[in-house]
């Protein structure tokens, strides 16, 4: 509470490329299972460029919405591929809706993740089911509001949705996938799970270990 929210979101940035840097490998074999394997190295790309931009905001004064919406930017235009312009819209749909206001409230904080899973499949148009971010990202953002309207803290409620993300990622592998370059290869997909699910549930972990510090 000490730290502000816009030094948070730096900080949960940072978390997320070192997760991702020491994942790129992994993630990128799961990629190749069905799709073209470049999901490591778009996500790393997408979230180095996405914390130097997010740096030189806070640095500049920016509040917590103005350096994530930065980071979003950075994200979208650098990464590649469809999920570095999901998670660029997604990002940015959660900075619009959370704001620079502080403190940042239990409220701002889940009406940020929904604005991202809404706007992550309002651009993609994934449905629940269709073996994409969404099928961690949709149940995440439904634990973390359940949560926070029992009344737990950001942090306890965010780390035990992060959880939930984990397993439903893993669960993706008896999906078949609907949407993207892994459709064409659906077969080859079964029983693997969602490079994509996958790598939206290291990124919350990672920012679950920032809230709980
Ligand atoms: P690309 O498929 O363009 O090479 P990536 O490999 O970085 O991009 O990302 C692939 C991941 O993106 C998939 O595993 C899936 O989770 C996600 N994805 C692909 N298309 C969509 C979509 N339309 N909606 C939601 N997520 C999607
Ligand atoms: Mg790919
Ligand atoms: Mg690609």
């Amino acid at each position: 509470a000490s730290r502000s929210a816009a030094r948070r979101v730096v900080s949960s940035l940072e978390a997320m490329l070192e997760v991702l840097r020491g994942a790129e490998d992994e993630l990128g074999r799961s990629d190749a299972i069905a799709g073209d394997g470049d999901h490591g190295r778009g996500m790393l790309r997408g979230v180095d460029f996405a914390t130097t931009a997010a740096h030189a905001a806070q640095a500049a004064g920016w509040g917590a919405g103005g350096v994530l919406e930065a980071a979003a930017d950075a994200w979208a235009d650098n990464a590649g591929g469809a999920s570095g312009v999901l998670w660029g819209a997604g990002l940015r749909a959660f900075a619009r809706a959370a704001g620079n206001e502080e403190p940042v409230t239990p409220e701002v904080v889940a009406r940020g993740v929904a604005a991202y899973v809404e706007a992550v499949a309002n651009l993609g148009g994934a449905q629940p089911g269709d073996k994409t971010i969404i099928d961690a990202a949709a149940p995440f953002r439904d634990e973390l509001a359940a949560a926070l309207g029992d009344g737990r803290a950001v942090p306890d409620a965010w780390a035990g949705a992060a959880a939930v993300a984990t397993e439903r990622a893993a669960a993706t592998s008896a999906l078949r996938p609907k949407l993207g370059r892994a459709r064409p290869l659906a077969e080859r997909s079964i029983g693997h799970p969602d490079p994509g699910a996958l790598s939206f549930a290291l990124c919350v972990n990672a920012v679950a270990e920032v809230l709980g510090e």
